[in-house]
């Protein structure tokens, strides 16, 4: 067993998780409405090592859309399909101190990496552009489906709809970047391609089916329940790079010094955290700190680090 006092861990787990649920701080997210009207008092983690032992606390059942944690999987998923150089003469590998979803580009003319919006809509157009809208929507939903050993994955209209319909933002990203060139040849029409990177942001998960999503990619790629290669190792350990220095919005360097791991966060109040050759872990909790992050759920990765040695480098 990769973790041998199960039991032991697991209580630490939740003495974590309970002194979390004490803080009362932050805002959920109201900029898409849809999201404005989530129970802020929802609190939940879900942890699956890579040989698939597993455990969870609170909410950790509720669906909720995953927004900007698609963001890391879509590039995973593209990047194993296309290669990495394919998919990198599109999207720069630089953090780019900027709001995640700025209208701006590297000096290369390209998205500064594919955590932030800009990037996240073209890593999205590079994904099947020959198919059809359907068959591009279903090919991610199956490699989901894949990643999470066969929890519930989702979709939820509304909250596309909702956040379609409140766009702007990303549409004036889209004709900036158009303008720039810096979407592949044969893109369809930007409002099919936005379309299906609001879906995407749109799919609809638990932090069960989440841990078991990070546990993937703590194991190289390899579902630790099915023991399917979803991920090849390359775009696999690139991802956990970019998570690293880009994966937490504005928060990304201070979380990487005080947490020294690979994670993901999302507005809607989730964030996923790999410990790589260990465990994935998701958290779930909608009101976010000034940074656009999980309040309970960055508090939870810090105590976790006071209490365990999975700091990056802890090792030392
Ligand atoms: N769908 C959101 C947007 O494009 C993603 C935001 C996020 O989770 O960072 O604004």
């Amino acid at each position: 067993l990769i973790i041998p006092s199960w039991g032991e861990f697991c209580l630490k787990i939740r003495d974590i998780f309970e002194e979390c649920r004490g803080i009362n701080g932050g805002t959920v997210a109201t900029y898409i409405p849809q999201l404005a009207r989530c129970d802020p008092n929802l609190w939940g983690v879900s942890i699956c090592t890579i040989d698939g032992q597993r455990v969870s606390f609170g909410d950790s059942k509720v669906n909720f859309c995953i927004q900007s944690v698609s963001k890391a999987f879509n590039y995973a998923i593209v990047a194993s399909d296309l290669g990495a150089e394919k998919v990198h003469s599109y999207v720069g590998h630089e953090p780019s101190g900027r709001l995640f979803n700025e209208i701006c580009l590297d000096p290369n003319g390209k998205p500064h990496n594919p955590m932030i919006n800009a990037g996240a809509i073209i890593v999205t157009s590079l994904i099947k552009n020959g198919l059809t809208m359907a068959d591009r929507f279903d090919f991610v939903l199956k490699e989901y489906r894949k990643l999470s050993g066969g929890e519930f994955v989702g979709f939820n209209n509304s909250v596309f709809l909702s956040e379609r319909d409140t766009a702007d933002r990303n549409y004036a990203l889209s004709y900036y970047m158009k303008e720039n060139k810096c979407f592949p040849d044969g893109i369809r029409s930007l409002r099919e391609e936005l379309d299906l990177y609001f879906q995407l942001c749109s799919i609809e998960a638990s932090c069960e089916t989440l841990a078991v999503m990070a546990a993937t990619l703590a194991n190289g790629g390899v579902c630790p329940l099915t023991e399917e290669r979803c991920i090849s190792p390359q775009p696999c350990r690139d991802v956990l790079s970019l998570m690293y220095s880009c994966g937490m919005y504005d928060l990304s360097g201070k979380f990487a010094f005080q947490v020294g791991l690979p994670a993901k966060s999302g507005v809607s109040g989730v964030l996923i955290v790999v410990v790589p050759n260990l465990m994935g872990i998701a958290l779930y909790s909608p009101p976010l700190d000034k940074m656009g992050n999980s309040m309970r759920g960055v508090e939870f990765c810090k105590k976790l680090i006071e209490s365990f040695n999975f700091h990056n480098y802890d090792s030392l």
